[in-house]
C-alpha cells in the first residue's frame, strides 16, 4: 500500500519516498512503487499528475489494490532505481493546481444541482482540454445560467473545503453525494453550505481559488444532460481567446464588437444574393452560347469558364433533347476542365474509353452521362463532337 500524501495535503508539491519496487515495463518505460508519494493516479475519470521521480519524466501513475504504480520514461538506463532507493518525488505544480480547480469547480456545480433536483453526476471526465459532467435528468438552459451564476457567487463568498474519513456511524447519518456506489474508508470532501460528496482527488481548500466557473456547452445525454466547464486560468486563458476572436472579427467588419453579429449576418446575406446573381449570369452566358448552335448539329459540344455544375448539368440535359448525339460542356479550370457529357441515343461510356485512352481523362458515370475531369486543348476535344 502507498501512503497517499494528497490526501491530507493536496499543497504538497514534492516528496522523499523510498523504492519498494522498479520493474521494467518496455525498452523505455518502468513501473515503480514507492512507500508514499504526491502523485495523484487516473481515478474517478480525472487523468493522472504530471512531473518527475529523480528527474525522469512521469508518464503515467495508476493505482491498483492500494499501490500506486508509476510508469517513468527512462531510455538511457537499464536499471535505474533499486528496492530501498531513497527518491525525489516532483509534481508539475501548473497542471495538478488546475486539475484541482476544475474538480473543485465540478464539486460546487453538482451540489448545487443536488440541492435544486435531486440529481447525480453519473459521469464525470477531467482531462487536459475538457471537464464534463453527466446528470442524470433534464437541466434547461435557463436553470444552467441560474447554477453557473450561484456557483460563482459562492466562488467570490469564498467557502471552505474539508476532507475527512468519517465511521460508518457517522456516514449512516451524513447526506452525501455519491452515497450508493462506494465501498472501504469513505473520503468525505465536504464545501461549506455548497456540497458534501465522496471524493478521493485533491481540491482547493477554499473555492474562491477555482477563480471563475463557466459553463461552455450543455447538450441532452442519455435522457439527462452533458455539461462541460471551464475553471481558473483555463478559463481566463479562454476568456482571452474569445476577446482576441471578437476583436478580430469587429476589425473584419468594421463594426463595433458589440454589432458584430449582426454585422456578419448582413454579409451572410449579401453573399448569398451576389452568388444567385452570379448563378444567373453564368446561366445566360451559357444560354447564348447554345443559341449559337445549329439545329441540326448531331454533337454538340461547348466551352466555359467558371460555372457552377449544377447550369452545366441542367444545360447538357436541356441540350439532349435537341441533339442525338454526344452533348459536351467543358468547364475550364486552373489546370484543364472539368466536363459533364450527356447523350439520349449514345453510350457515354464509350466516349469515357476514348477520354481516358486519349488524354488520360479522369471520369465515370452512366450510359447517358459521365462527368469528370481532363486536360487537353481545346481543338483536340472539339475533333471528338464531330
Ligand atoms: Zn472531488
Amino acid at each position: 500500500m502507498t501512503v497517499k500524501l494528497y490526501d491530507n495535503d493536496s499543497y504538497l508539491k514534492e516528496c522523499r519516498a523510498t523504492v519498494l519496487s522498479c520493474e521494467k515495463k518496455d525498452s523505455t518505460t518502468f513501473e515503480l512503487i514507492l512507500d508514499q508519494t504526491v502523485f495523484f493516479p487516473e481515478e474517478g475519470g480525472q487523468t493522472p499528475d504530471k512531473g518527475t521521480i529523480n528527474g525522469y519524466e512521469v508518464v503515467d501513475v495508476q493505482i491498483k489494490d492500494q499501490a500506486i504504480i508509476h510508469t517513468i520514461f527512462c531510455k538511457d538506463s537499464t536499471d535505474p532505481f533499486k528496492k530501498d532507493d531513497s527518491v525525489m518525488c516532483r509534481i508539475d505544480w501548473e497542471h495538478r493546481f488546475s486539475n484541482m480547480q476544475q474538480h473543485t469547480g465540478e464539486h460546487i456545480f453538482s451540489g448545487f444541482v443536488y440541492e435544486k433536483f435531486g440529481y447525480d453526476n453519473v459521469g464525470f471526465h477531467l482531462s487536459d482540454s475538457i471537464v464534463t459532467m453527466d446528470y442524470n435528468g433534464p437541466i434547461s438552459m435557463e436553470e444552467v445560467m441560474e447554477l453557473e451564476e450561484k456557483c460563482n457567487k459562492a466562488i467570490f463568498e469564498g467557502k471552505k473545503v474539508s476532507a475527512c474519513y468519517p465511521s460508518d456511524s457517522e456516514l449512516q447519518a451524513l447526506n452525501y453525494r455519491s452515497k450508493k456506489e462506494l465501498s472501504g474508508p469513505i473520503r468525505i470532501v465536504t464545501i461549506e453550505d455548497v456540497d458534501v460528496c465522496a471524493c478521493c482527488a485533491p481540491h482547493v481548500n477554499n473555492i474562491s481559488e477555482v477563480g471563475i466557473l463557466k459553463v461552455l456547452d450543455v447538450t441532452n445525454y442519455k435522457g439527462g444532460v452533458r455539461l462541460s466547464i471551464l475553471c481558473g486560468m483555463r478559463a481566463f486563458l479562454y476568456f482571452r481567446t474569445c476577446i482576441q476572436r471578437s476583436k478580430e472579427i469587429s476589425h473584419i467588419t468594421s463594426k463595433p464588437e458589440d454589432e458584430i453579429v449582426s454585422a456578419v449576418e448582413a454579409q451572410k446575406a449579401t453573399i448569398g444574393l451576389l452568388q444567385q446573381q452570379i448563378f444567373s449570369l453564368q446561366k445566360d452566358a451559357l444560354k447564348e452560347k447554345v443559341a449559337a448552335i445549329s439545329p441540326d448539329a448531331k454533337n454538340v459540344v461547348l466551352f466555359t469558364k467558371n460555372t457552377d455544375t449544377n447550369i452545366l448539368r441542367y444545360q447538357v440535359n436541356e441540350l439532349t433533347e435537341s441533339h442525338p448525339g454526344y452533348c459536351g460542356i467543358f468547364n475550364s479550370t486552373e489546370n484543364g476542365y472539368n466536363f459533364i457529357i450527356g447523350s439520349k441515343e449514345k453510350d457515354c461510356n464509350d466516349l469515357a474509353v476514348v477520354l481516358r485512352q486519349k488524354f488520360d481523362a479522369k471520369c465515370g458515370g452512366k450510359a447517358k452521362m459521365i462527368q469528370g475531369s481532363l486536360v487537353a486543348p481545346e481543338e483536340e476535344i472539339k475533333e471528338l463532337f464531330p
